[in-house]
């Protein structure tokens, strides 16, 4: 048997207990009186233990709209049940407070009358966080719903001014085409009928007209590059021999500056793939920079290397004026240039004729497009004092071209689902036709190259697996496939291609230089076309190449 003043020990305890229980506990008597409330409930309601005791709880309680009433749940928990609820506790100083609030019954026991627990958790901190964590969402959701608005809108300007652009250049190059054509007649040809004054005047008209020819193709690729449509002619081709060239070029106007470049081009670097006249219109771009911004008498350093085993590093050292650090950024972005360029003046030089601030822009579009880097390292612009500007590329030794590279003029929507505005420009309906040559011969592509670049647009893989993948990436209008390749049979590559969705239907013509019956029974078999006999002439070539496209035609009528 326990001890009477051990059991008041143990209910002493108990409410010790429940007075340090953080959350509120009311005992109410089957009339709704408290009985007993702890401390933490008494703070709940705001006033002191005395004034609650024995007071009816029902004037304290205030129902919350759209919870479950006090009188309802009370009906329902005397009968025995448990329930719960919001509720609202009005306290003396005239404030309220939001709580949860669970009450279950308990039945009577011994001399214990039967009495209801009420367990009450103050939630207004955490009711007003949330109310603000819903404001501060909806005010986000306001704000995104902004930004993707004025993003659309943004993209929208962005592709009106690419086209507005890229229309206006091509509307320029028709008459310029007519000013440089007569000019040249004139030059040529009338020079005799011509006083000296008049001469000058013509090829002054006729250098403008080059100038402006040249403005409006840099124009026309910064345009391509930002609707990433710049595609690339993929060669295997030599880097330093592609520098090489472009310093030969530049070196006219160097001269002229006894400006002199010195060449440090590695032995191991490997051959490149990639678009040569792409990769020398950076050359160009870097060393006619490195002229224009260096005083007369300097040198500029052209080295490339092997780096790391896997990339080329390409770099075009100056000792011109230098670049401020806060616009190495800047320097790529499409029409910057940096301040006005005659402040680059100095006593020694003159850096006479400003550019368009598009060499460098155009150049990054390039590099980018191979999957490689391009930067700029330089102590700052002191024009006095020539610490010149070191230009980085970093190109990757396989830069597989993905299809990002070769992407194909499309009409996109956007993640949003606004429409972007494209029109069609003149350079889209010029589109060539695709020539996909695999073939593992240097001669025959590049005189395959010569005499298709006119009427086509050339593409020249040296495998079977680069080919296989240009196929995928370019559908090309026609294929040519050397029966002779490195890698992956010729025969095996063709049915490969016609085994696919995008090639099944594409001509291919196979170059042989056997003339056997079992090789060309072997062409067909594979699904070849047609077959064309090596060596052959470019009139041969070409004749092949229309006579396949004009059969498919005639095949897809019939
Ligand atoms: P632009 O075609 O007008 O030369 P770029 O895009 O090639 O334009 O270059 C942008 C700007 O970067 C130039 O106007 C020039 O201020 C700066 N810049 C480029 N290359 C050099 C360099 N080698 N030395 C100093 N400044 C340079």
């Amino acid at each position: 048997m326990i001890h009477p003043t051990a059991m008041e020990n143990d209910l002493s305890l108990v409410y010790r207990i429940l007075d340090q229980t953080p959350i509120g506990v009311v005992i109410l008597t089957p009339l709704r009186a408290i009985r007993y409330v702890n401390f933490y409930g008494v703070r709940i309601f705001g006033t002191d233990r005395r004034a609650l005791m024995g007071s009816s709880i029902d004037s304290a309680l205030i129902d919350c709209p759209g919870e479950r009433g006090w009188l309802e749940l009370w009906s329902s928990v005397i009968t025995g049940r448990e329930g719960e609820t919001m509720i609202a506790i009005s306290r003396p100083a005239g404030d309220q407070v939001t709580c949860s609030l669970t009450a279950f019954f308990l039945p009577a026991h011994g001399e214990d009358e039967e009495a209801v627990v009420l367990i009450i958790k103050d939630q207004t901190s955490e009711l007003r966080v949330a109310d603000q964590l819903e404001k501060k969402n909806i005010e986000m959701a306001k704000m995104n719903t902004e930004l993707i608005r004025s993003n659309v809108e943004l993209k929208r300007l962005a592709e009106m001014k690419s086209n507005f652009l890229s229309i206006a250049s091509h509307e320029l190059k028709t008459p310029l085409t007519s000013i440089k054509g007569y000019s040249d007649i004139i030059i040529d040809a009338m020079r005799d009928r011509l006083d000296e004054g008049v001469y000058r005047m013509i090829e002054s008209i006729n250098r403008a007209a080059d100038r402006l020819h040249k403005v409006i193709d840099n124009i026309l690729d910064v345009t391509r590059i930002e609707q990433k449509k710049l595609r690339l002619k993929p060669e295997i081709f030599d880097l330093c021999e592609a520098a090489r060239d472009c310093i030969e070029e530049v070196n006219q106007v160097a001269a002229k500056r006894q400006i002199a470049f010195t060449c440090l081009f590695a032995d191991d670097v490997p051959e490149f793939c990639g678009d040569r006249q792409r990769m020398q219109q950076v050359f160009t771009n870097l060393f006619t920079n490195a002229i224009k911004f260096s005083p007369d008498g300097s040198t500029v350093d052209v080295s490339i290397t092997r780096e790391d085993g896997e990339q080329i590093h390409i770099e075009v050292v100056d000792r011109g004026i230098g670049i401020d650090r806060v616009e190495h950024k800047h320097i790529f972005d499409p029409f910057y240039e940096v301040g006005d360029i005659r402040r680059h003046s100095t006593d020694q030089i003159k850096f006479l004729g400003s550019g368009t601030g598009l060499g460098l822009s155009i150049a990054k579009g390039i590099v980018e497009r191979h999957n490689g880097r391009i930067w700029v390292e330089s102590e700052g612009m002191k024009p006095s004092e020539f610490p010149g500007s070191q230009f980085h590329i970093v190109l990757p030794m396989n830069p597989a071209l993905g299809s990002d590279n070769f992407e194909r003029e499309f009409n996109s929507g956007d993640a949003a689902g606004g429409e972007i505005l494209h029109v069609k420009t003149e350079a889209d309906s010029e589109e060539k036709l695709g020539i996909l040559l695999i073939d593992s011969d240097r001669e025959t592509v590049e005189v395959a190259r010569m005499v298709l670049e006119n009427a086509f647009e050339v593409i020249a893989a040296p495998t079977s697996e680069f080919g296989l993948s240009l196929a995928f990436q370019y559908s090309p209008s026609v294929i040519l496939i050397d029966t002779l390749l490195p890698g992956l049979d010729a025969f095996r590559l063709c049915s490969l291609l016609r085994s696919q969705e995008e090639t099944r239907e594409t001509p291919i013509i196979f170059l042989s230089s056997v003339t056997d019956r079992e090789e060309i029974e072997k062409c067909f078999a594979a699904g070849g076309s047609d077959f064309l006999i090596k060596p052959f002439s470019g009139r041969e070539l070409i004749q092949k190449i229309w006579q396949t496209l004009m059969k498919k035609k005639t095949e897809a009528y019939t």
